[in-house]
């Protein structure tokens, strides 16, 4: 039966509340003690310490609705914005966890429970799977819950689940849900499966390792629980559609940019990865990031740009991205009070950005245009890329986007070297220069030393460089 997204999270909290849970408010964007994680990219984080044992709560099961960007680091989503049916890069996250009280069994009794019983959907629609190694998982699944073998999977990589590099991690269990054959792809884990036909709604962690830096994985204390369902992917589920943009909280946002940009066509892609920055945009800033050119601000600055940049794609005339803030807080203000109250301040941030980088978006894209169609082969040279991102703003990743909508990739090592090239007359000249390595080392603040800054670069372009 349908089900808005606020009766979905309300039903959510309320159904593990009577299991016992404590009901715990949204943790903000950016991890409380946390140097090694740059954005709150699931439910745990905000009690990473309790299950590492190291804080204590006066409860032992909590459930949340945990606001999540996934925009850097090792969950990181942007590139998948407007391609994919299911993915944000802000959305909510549902959870349930037990800190040192239920284990593998309650959890997935709950799970199910919760999918088939209260929210009534048929289990023929539903798959799971679990870790490879995890029989005892796969007994409670099939002798006690009685999941059909039929649409069972036992995997390996995407059934263990880590926050990051570092920090709780374990063997999950997941449920996806069939959006049925009209809809391209094989089951989860199938040479076809590119997960947007059976969508993965819900993951159960076992969280049982504490994994250091060197990657070895101590055993935690007490066996815990952590659970996640994005709303956004639960919500298409009960309303019948097959993409997250299609849901109830997107439509008033997808219509408001449709009306500014004076575009037809809702479902546009340049209009999905619009309102689906804005979310991210304006809950970053209101959780007090700024845009700036290192770290979580230049996270912030990328994901405000290339906004613009998809914008500007369809025709803006002028700023308009800063005009979707108060169509959100029509969306979201309800339940997040703290956007309604800096509504002016996030506006204004968004507006200067947006107007700063107009001064030289046109150039920039009339450049890259030049650069594409006097192109010769698939790749666009380091140079372009550097003088886009060194004269004209332009971040890797929007150059990189650009150039897929085009089926092109860039040359990331001729880009490197014009950094080097740059780095070496800055230091010739004996100027305190920008550091422009900062620029594109997103993590650079934020992780643990000893990360160097070639990793960090193939983050941000991750996907792009084939
Ligand atoms: P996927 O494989 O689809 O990328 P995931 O395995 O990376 O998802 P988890 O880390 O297991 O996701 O997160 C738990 C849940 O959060 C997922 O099952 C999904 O419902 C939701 N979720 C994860 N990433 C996103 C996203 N980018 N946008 C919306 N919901 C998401
Ligand atoms: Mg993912
Ligand atoms: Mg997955
Ligand atoms: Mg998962």
């Amino acid at each position: 039966k349908y089900m808005t997204s606020a009766e979905i999270r309300q039903a959510f909290l309320d159904y593990f509340h009577d299991q016992g849970h404590e009901i715990v408010p949204s943790s903000p964007l950016i991890p409380g003690n946390d140097a090694t994680l740059l954005f709150t990219n699931a439910g745990m984080v905000q009690f990473k310490d309790v299950f590492l044992g190291t804080d204590k709560r006066n409860y032992s099961r909590a459930t949340t609705s945990q606001r999540c960007v996934r925009a850097g680091g090792k969950h990181n989503d942007l590139e998948n914005v407007g391609y994919t049916a299911r993915h944000h890069t802000f959305f909510e996250m549902l959870g349930n966890f037990s800190f040192g009280d239920y284990f593998k069994r309650d959890a997935i009794r709950f799970a199910w429970t919760f999918l088939t019983e209260v929210l009534g959907l048929p289990k023929e629609k539903l798959w799971v799977t679990v870790h490879h190694s995890d029989d005892e998982a796969e007994k409670i699944w099939k002798e006690e819950i009685g999941a059909d073998p039929e649409r069972f999977s036992k995997l390996d990589e995407d059934n263990f689940w880590a926050m990051g590099d570092t920090g709780p991690c374990g063997p999950c269990s997941e449920i996806f849900y069939d959006h049925g054959p009209d809809v391209a792809g094989g089951p989860p884990g199938s040479p076809d499966d590119d997960g947007d036909r059976y969508i993965e709604i819900w993951n159960i962690v076992f969280m049982q390792y504490n994994r250091s830096a060197d990657g070895e994985m101590t055993p935690l204390e007490a066996p815990s629980i952590d659970t996640g369902m994005g709303l956004e992917r639960i919500a298409a589920v009960m309303q019948n559609v097959h993409s997250n943009y299609e849901i109830d909280l997107f439509q008033n946002l997808l219509n408001a940019a449709a009306a500014e940009l004076n575009v037809q066509d809702t479902t546009a892609k340049s209009l999905r990865v619009i309102a689906d920055h804005i979310r991210s945009c304006a809950f970053l800033i209101v959780d007090g990031v700024l845009p700036s050119n290192e770290g979580r601000g230049y996270v912030l600055r990328r994901i405000l740009r290339r906004a613009v940049r998809h914008g500007n794609k369809l025709g803006a005339k002028g700023a308009f991205f800063h005009k979707l803030v108060a169509p959100l807080v029509k969306e979201m203000g309800e339940a997040y009070p703290e956007l309604v109250e800096l509504q002016g301040q996030v506006e204004r941030v968004i507006l200067k950005e947006e107007e700063q980088f107009a001064r030289t978006l046109d150039n920039g894209m009339a450049l890259l245009e030049q650069a594409i169609a006097d192109l010769d082969g698939k790749v666009i040279s380091g140079e372009t890329v550097f003088r886009l991102y060194d004269t004209y703003g332009f971040p890797v990743d929007l150059t990189a986007d650009v150039a897929r909508e085009h089926e092109l990739s860039l040359d990331m090592d001729g880009f490197e070297q014009e950094m080097e090239q740059q780095r070496q007359r800055a230091r010739a000249s004996g100027q305190f220069s920008v550091d422009y390595n900062a620029r594109i080392k997103v993590e650079g603040e934020t992780r643990f030393s000893g990360y160097e800054a070639f990793e960090d670069r193939t983050e941000v372009v991750g996907l792009f460089r084939e």
